[in-house]
């Protein structure tokens, strides 16, 4: 995931977590369609791809990861707006310090709530 993150600057990496029993497993790496350093969307196609592999495998949605390649490892305005899922963690790794930062995080009704990423990602 870090190591997306860093080769997708000076852009914002974006990507999804996959596992049972809220254990990631699986990184699904996405596209960042916009394409820019301050914001991220994906593909609703390779959304709905990679939403098919998860079910042949047996597991499912865990996080939804994106990078914030300038900003601290806090949702901005835009991440809390266009939250779509209230169930999954939202985990953002910074990298605007010396060293990479991640943050994780549960979204709902616009309410953020800091979620102990170690418990997500093993
Ligand atoms: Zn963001």
């Amino acid at each position: 995931m870090l190591h997306h993150c860093i080769v997708q600057l000076p852009y914002e990496a974006c990507g999804l977590l996959s596992g049972k029993d809220w254990r990631a497993t699986t990184l699904w790496t996405m596209d960042n369609v916009e394409k820019s350093p301050i914001s991220f969307a994906m593909d609703t196609k390779q959304i709905e791809a990679v939403f098919g592999e998860m079910k042949k495998k047996g597991e499912e949605l865990i996080g939804i990861y994106h990078s914030h390649p300038t900003a601290p490892p806090y949702p901005s305005h835009l991440d809390i707006a266009y939250a779509a899922y209230p169930d999954a963690a939202y985990i953002i790794v910074s990298l605007s310090g010396k060293s990479p930062e991640i943050g994780c995080f549960r979204i709902q009704n616009r309410q953020v709530t800091v979620w102990p990423w170690q418990t997500v990602i093993t």
